[in-house]
């Protein structure tokens, strides 16, 4: 039997909600369990592992944090939870010291089920079909390890882009019950968390009887001591027609909205099953920049879609540059055993992705350099979220990373910054 005075340690791969997931499940094991919590990367009795299958790499990270967990103590239990363990169980469970899996469905009631084990020796299984009822989340992911907060608010979706396998590994879209947000929301805040990053899957499909997404930022906005509320990313035909107004208007919304592209060209948008045309994207990144000033706009392409020529490709190329797009992720396509894309032809060749990645690459950091430096000599609030050596960093509400020097203790504080100096990945400023 797992011994209740056990130490426990949690590993995150993947995407924020698995982070906030994750914090969640924490504050559950040390509220209800005799586990004592360390921290990741220390031999523990059992480790816990949050993963994820967006792309092969995310497979193949669960396998190396395995090895890497096995060396730091041969006799651990390993747990493995969320969206690899839900679709592919029966492999996972042949990796080493892996004995118990749990799929979405239930990874939230893991410190109940770990609890409830009789025998480690014995290896489970728990991954029913993911019910599609709203939902509640029993405790606070307070996180003492970050100054911000995700509140997870939706999960799943009914989107099926052909190149995705979440709704798979995450089933149908389904909402937090909307009070249930505003209490966890109270909590952060009285935590001393000042900003709550509202995270999901495809949060723009939010509904919970007739409060949408708009309803909860709207909410949080009354929560005194939120300071910024930030959305982590947003399907562009889910976005809320008041949303920029908002940013406009109140300065709680922060000026920075992540809207996955995934391609520049329309034939590869529809081949992957996305609902809009670059041009309707671009419209609005361009209504965005006119009526919010700073606003920072973010997105992701993905590089060596099925049936991408150099036509395509240079398409994309050429509309992200003209765009007013400020910076952006590239990703190389990864088939997905479960995504319609899997039966597609014309695969594109390694080395043609690679390049192609390469030049987009070098186009975003042209991009994020020319976002800093338009800010060059602007006053710009910055949460502060720690020291290193001899400067204090954080973030603009538009997502800038800023170093600033004080003699002060700054955690956790919001001040007022002249943004001096821009230095590539970042820019310096001083308080004014
Ligand atoms: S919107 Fe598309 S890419 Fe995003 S989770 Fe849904 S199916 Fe996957």
């Amino acid at each position: 039997m797992i011994k209740k005075t056990n130490t426990i340690s949690f590993y995150t791969l993947g995407c924020r909600l698995n982070q906030s997931e994750t914090a969640v499940l924490i504050r559950s094991f040390e509220e209800n369990s005799k586990f004592h919590v360390l921290p990741s990367n220390t031999a523990a009795d059992v480790a816990v592992i949050n993963t994820c299958t967006v792309t092969e790499k995310g497979d193949a990270d669960t396998r190396k944090l395995i090895n890497k967990i096995n060396r730091l103590n041969s006799k651990t239990y390993i747990a493995l939870i969320g969206c690899q363990s839900q679709i592919q169980k029966e492999e996972l469970l042949k990796l080493p010291n892996v004995k118990l899996i749990v799929g979405n469905a239930n990874k939230m009631d893991l410190s109940s089920i770990i609890n409830d084990l009789n025998n480690n020796s014995e290896t489970t299984i728990n991954t029913p079909d993911i019910p599609r009822t709203p939902f509640k989340i029993a405790y606070a992911g307070i996180d003492k390890n970050h100054t911000r907060a995700n509140i997870k608010i939706q999960d799943g979706c009914d989107f099926f882009c052909s190149y995705c396998e979440v709704p798979y590994a995450r089933g149908r879209a389904r909402s937090r019950e909307f009070d249930d947000i505003i209490k966890e929301a109270k909590i952060l805040s009285s935590s001393g968390h000042k900003e709550i990053v509202i995270t999901g899957i495809n949060v723009g499909l939010y509904k919970f009887k007739n409060y949408q997404l708009i309803d909860v930022v709207s909410a949080l906005e009354q929560v005194q001591k939120i300071k910024r509320i930030r959305i982590s990313s947003i399907e562009l035909t889910t976005i809320p027609k008041d949303l920029l107004s908002k940013m406009y208007a109140n300065s709680k919304v922060c000026r920075f909205l992540h809207i996955p592209l995934q391609s520049g060209s329309d034939d590869i948008l529809k081949a992957m099953n996305r609902k809009y045309t670059f041009e309707q994207f671009n419209r609005f990144v361009c209504e965005a920049h006119n009526k919010v000033s700073d606003i920072c706009i973010g997105t992701d392409i993905i590089v060596g879609f099925p049936g991408e020529t150099e036509k395509h490709f240079n398409e994309t190329f050429k509309n992200i540059e003209n765009s007013s797009v400020d910076h952006f992720h590239v990703f190389s396509y990864s088939e997905r055993r479960m995504a319609k894309s899997k039966f597609l032809k014309n695969n594109v060749k390694p080395e043609a992705i690679k390049k192609r990645s390469e030049l987009l690459r070098d186009l975003a950091q042209k991009k994020s350099k020319n976002f800093k430096r338009s800010l060059l000599g602007k006053n710009m609030s910055v949460l502060i979220e720690q020291k290193k050596t001899d400067f204090w960093t954080g973030l603009t509400d538009n997502y800038v990373r800023v170093e600033i020097s004080s003699s002060k203790d700054l955690t956790n504080q919001i001040v007022n910054v002249n943004l001096k100096e821009f230095k590539s990945q970042h820019m310096a400023g001083i308080i004014i």
